[in-house]
């Protein structure tokens, strides 16, 4: 079955064309991405009207280029996937929207697709992977560890009590002024860096539950920079790799105690994925690496491409949902929150 898939939660504009095949793997025949880091650069962070805005002008121009890059016609779709929530609540209204056209127009059927849903299948796109696995996700906006059981059957085991892995490595850019967006800039400037030159706090290690804070070595970041001023560009590299060894340890502890959890509730996980920007990152690629091995796991790392926000794991997401029947109202309405695995509909108020 083909899917065309439209994601716009966030600062990427985005549109792919998918092939889920009838042994159930996945063929990505287009994905177009257009990142809106330009216009967002001079705030030094995403600006919601602006990246809806943004989304308005782009998006009709960005599904023809995937649409094109497929050498598909909407005649050819069995369904159209829009990322539905969560996520910024403007763009999200302009790619469901869209996505309804599309469906009304072809009368082909509308799969209203949780965001982080699709995070968290981007795995099965790339490689042959069955339920269930365990999942680290790690983005701009979202820190979960999270038992993936099935489509539409997820547990949380754990997640971020403050900020977001993503949002602490962009924090910290942002106060060493590095260039937006700041998580590969706190990478490269890491790996110049000595890890032990500042002492860095770890929040929640050796806690039981697999619950992660990152908004206290945040703010140790910020103490440490204000006492080492002025900064010199040693200061900062050494500021980023003790910042980045730190987040480190603290997914690597969290992890461990996550996955104990998962193999006390469930069957061993089939593999340990990770999804999201910060999968991108290096030091952290590694450590997942040895928690997999002193696991015996298999991992899975989608390409960074895949990590990110794109339009191919939402195509990708709605394939897995219509080949199980599932389809969407027309209504269906946008969320600004949907916490992964509970009904679209339930927050009929929601914005
Ligand atoms: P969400 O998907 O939760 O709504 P988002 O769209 O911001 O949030 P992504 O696009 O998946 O998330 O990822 C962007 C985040 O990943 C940013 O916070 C960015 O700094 C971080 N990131 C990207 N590359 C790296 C890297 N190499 N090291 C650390 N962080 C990184
Ligand atoms: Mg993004
Ligand atoms: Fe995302």
């Amino acid at each position: 079955m083909l899917v065309l898939g439209l994601e716009t939660t966030c600062d990427e504009t985005s549109a792919a064309v998918v092939r889920r095949h009838d042994d159930g793997h996945g063929e990505i025949l287009s994905n177009v991405v257009l990142s809106q880091v330009l216009e967002h650069a001079e705030y030094g962070g995403v600006v919601p009207e602006i990246a809806a805005r943004a989304h308005v002008e782009a998006l009709e121009d960005i599904i023809s280029r995937a649409m094109a890059e497929a050498k598909v016609g909407f005649a050819d779709l069995d369904a159209v996937a829009a990322a539905a929530g969560p996520g910024l609540i403007g763009g999200v209204i302009v790619g469901l929207t869209t996505g309804k056209a599309i469906a009304l127009a072809t009368g082909k059927p509308l799969i209203a697709v949780n965001h982080l849903e699709a995070h968290a299948l981007s795995p099965r796109l790339v490689g042959r992977l069955g339920f269930p696995y365990c999942l680290l996700l790690v983005s701009g906006g979202h820190t979960q560890i999270v038992a993936v059981l099935d489509v539409d059957r997820y547990e949380r085991l754990g997640t971020t009590i403050d900020d977001a892995i993503g949002e602490a490595f962009d924090k910290v850019a942002k106060m060493l002024s590095l260039p937006y967006p700041g998580g590969p800039q706190v990478e490269i400037a890491a790996a110049r860096g000595n890890p032990a030159r500042f002492a860095l706090p770890r929040p929640l290690l050796g806690r039981h539950d697999p619950d992660f804070s990152l908004s206290g070595l945040k703010t140790a970041v910020r103490l440490a920079a204000e006492s080492a001023a002025p900064l010199s560009d040693g200061d900062v590299d050494d500021l980023c790799a003790s910042f980045q060894a730190a987040v480190v340890d603290v997914v690597v502890d969290r992890l461990r105690m996550g996955l104990r959890r998962f193999a006390g509730k469930y069957n061993k996980p089939k593999a340990l994925v990770v999804a999201g920007g910060v999968g991108a990152n290096k030091a952290i690629r590694g450590a997942l690496d040895r928690i997999a091995a002193e696991n015996a796991l298999r991992l899975l790392l989608p390409p960074a491409a895949l990590c990110t926000d794109n339009g191919a794991i939402i195509a990708w997401a709605g394939a897995e949902r219509l080949a199980l029947g599932k389809a969407d109202e027309l209504d269906s309405p946008p969320r600004a929150r949907w916490p992964m695995g509970s009904p679209l509909k339930i927050e009929a108020t929601d914005p």
